[in-house]
């Protein structure tokens, strides 16, 4: 089996004590490749070195909508910083109105320039959106996210949401959070996603699934959030990892041999 954990954020400090362990335990439940999202620009150098030093990691460049930075981020620095042949997206980048550290107009604006050096890069947008679908969505259709498409991260949201998101060629990702005793809507809406559109996540070190709940997230986790999804949908995991393996791999224009 091979699982491709679409989102996490393996540099933070979180696994500092322990990342080599972390990878492979990855190995060894058949987590073969993970996204690894920046949410601040500072990031990018760390990040360039994870990705140099392993092969089945890859890399965004963007800022968090909620994350305080002293300088805005402009097209050209996203640009400047994301020449690396291994990094295959841009974000995250959205909207949040759960938190409120950064203020709704900054947000917005941040959002778009994000979205606008995307289509001068031809890289997907990772969207983190929370709290937000109205103003998010609407930014999405203004910005014509179908010319270089994006995922919706860690969707949380009703069906409403997700048919408007998929109207616009987004994919939608999943993670621990479906697993949740409560989330039965959100796990009926994971049912309803069109095969070619569906990914999955960890968003690690945060959002463990059940039965982890709780715990520092890794990776390795991806496989419950899996099988979560394949329950739903009513398809073995095996045929759900190669689903959204291959899904991640399209969306990320990453080669899968
Ligand atoms: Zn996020
Ligand atoms: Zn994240």
């Amino acid at each position: 089996m091979e699982l491709f954990d679409s989102h996490c954020h393996i540099d933070f400090e979180h696994f500092d004590d322990d990342r080599d362990d972390v990878f492979g335990r990855m190995q060894e439940a058949g987590v073969s490749r993970i996204m690894a999202v920046a949410v601040e620009l500072e990031q990018t150098e760390r990040l360039t070195r994870l990705v140099e030093a392993r092969d089945n990691v890859w890399f965004s460049v963007g800022v968090h909508p909620n994350h305080e930075v002293k300088q805005e981020p402009t097209v050209e620095k996203i640009c400047g910083l994301a020449q690396h042949e291994k990094c295959v997206a841009i974000g995250e980048t959205g909207m949040d109105f759960f938190r409120t550290h950064v203020d709704a107009k900054v947000q917005e604006h941040r959002f778009r320039t994000h979205i606008r050096a995307a289509h001068l890069l031809n890289k997907p947008v990772i969207v983190h959106m929370r709290d937000a679908d109205d103003v998010c969505l609407r930014i999405l259709k203004e910005e014509q996210i179908a010319d270089c498409g994006g995922i919706m991260h860690c969707f949380s949201s009703n069906w409403e949401a997700a048919s408007q998101a998929l109207d616009m060629g987004m994919s939608i990702s999943f993670s621990g959070n479906v697993t949740f005793k409560r989330n039965d809507e959100l796990r009926e809406v994971a049912g309803k996603v069109p095969d070619e559109s569906i990914l999955i996540e960890t968003d690690s070190p945060y959002l463990a699934p059940v039965p982890l709940r709780g715990k520092r997230n890794e990776p390795t986790f991806v496989q419950h959030v899996a099988q979560c999804i394949a329950d739903v949908r009513h398809t073995p995991l095996q045929d759900l990892a190669t689903l959204t393996t291959r899904n991640a791999c399209q969306r990320f224009h990453i080669t899968q041999s």
